[in-house]
């Protein structure tokens, strides 16, 4: 059975207009700010080692699912494959990064997915996933070729995977109060207002810690608010260098979207980006390109706010 997409266009602009405007709003919040437009470069290549080059061609963003079929009750039937999301936003051929639950039935637990990679004829699967082992430790893993799934939920960037002008951001010394995605969601919500805008790509921690949750197995008892969740999920402070897969979107545009997500990895470490934790060392590269179209994915048809920070 086909799953129901909604989509709407984003404004647009010029990728030159958007570097100017978070090159002013992120100096108030990092010391060394440096946003320009450049040459995406080869993101196969360290230290992404990501699975297409780059991430220009058509490029849009999908809000699949949500945090609703997490809780109050789990919903297991809620199993997507990346493969067809990618048909679904109309991208067959498409290389996808972002972030979102990995496929239970692969991995055996409820797990943080990162997503990375090329559907269609030419399918390479680079994505990872984190657990919570046995012993209550995270573990990275990387997924096999074959499980291209995910569950629940997934935060989406598509692109043809081709080389271009991207943004690249990079920002040391933290001296504000917010993280880096928000920091440059909130830019864009203030300069843009009304016109939404949207972003998709991926940051490297290059220095510093940053604070990030693994969710355990599913909940045996129902999630029923903040609390609930924040005693439920694992915090960890996780240590660069990282390569986080990152969306960001400045208005819900009558979708009932999740404004931002990112999930990363390092050698053995991995999970949702919350911020960092060491303001005084931290740095980070990004490399971000601007999506011309939302799409919205099997949306819950029974909705709430809860968990989406
Ligand atoms: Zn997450």
């Amino acid at each position: 059975m086909s799953l129901p997409v909604e989509f709407k266009p984003l404004h647009i602009p010029p990728l030159e207009e958007v570097a100017e405007v978070l090159q002013k709003a992120l100096q108030k919040n990092f010391a060394e700010v440096e946003v320009t437009v450049v040459n995406c470069p080869d993101l196969t290549k360290e230290p992404f080692c990501l699975k297409a080059r780059g991430l220009c061609g058509s490029p849009r963003l999908a809000d699949v699912g949500g945090v609703p079929h997490l809780m109050p009750h789990v919903q297991k039937d809620k199993l997507y494959d990346i493969k067809t999301l990618a048909v679904s936003v109309d991208l067959p051929d498409a290389f996808v990064v972002g972030a979102g639950a990995g496929p239970y039935p692969a991995v055996g637990v409820n797990s943080e997915l990162m997503a990375n990679i090329v559907t269609g004829d030419n399918c390479a699967n680079g994505s990872h996933i984190a657990k919570i082992d046995s012993s209550g430790n995270s573990q990275l893993m990387k997924l096999p070729e074959s499980a291209t799934g995910c569950a629940l939920m997934l935060n989406m960037f598509a692109s043809e995977g081709l080389p271009g002008k991207v943004l690249r951001v990079w920002a040391k010394k933290r001296t504000g109060n917010i993280n880096l995605v928000t920091c440059i969601r909130q830019a864009l919500l203030s300069h843009y207002s009304e016109k939404p805008i949207g972003l998709g790509g991926t940051f490297r921690l290059v220095n510093g810690h940053a604070k990030c949750h693994v969710m355990p197995d599913f909940s045996t008892v129902p999630l029923t608010c903040t609390e609930d969740v924040n005693e439920w999920l694992r915090f960890f402070d996780m240590q660069a260098p990282m390569v986080f897969l990152s969306t960001l979107i400045t208005k819900d545009h009558g979708l009932d979207l999740r404004l931002e997500h990112s999930h990363g990895y390092g050698s053995n470490c991995g999970g949702h980006y919350h911020y960092d934790t060491t303001p005084e060392i931290v740095e980070y590269e990004a490399f971000y390109n601007v999506a011309e179209f939302i799409y919205r994915v099997d949306r819950p048809k029974i909705t709430h706010n809860l968990g989406r920070n």
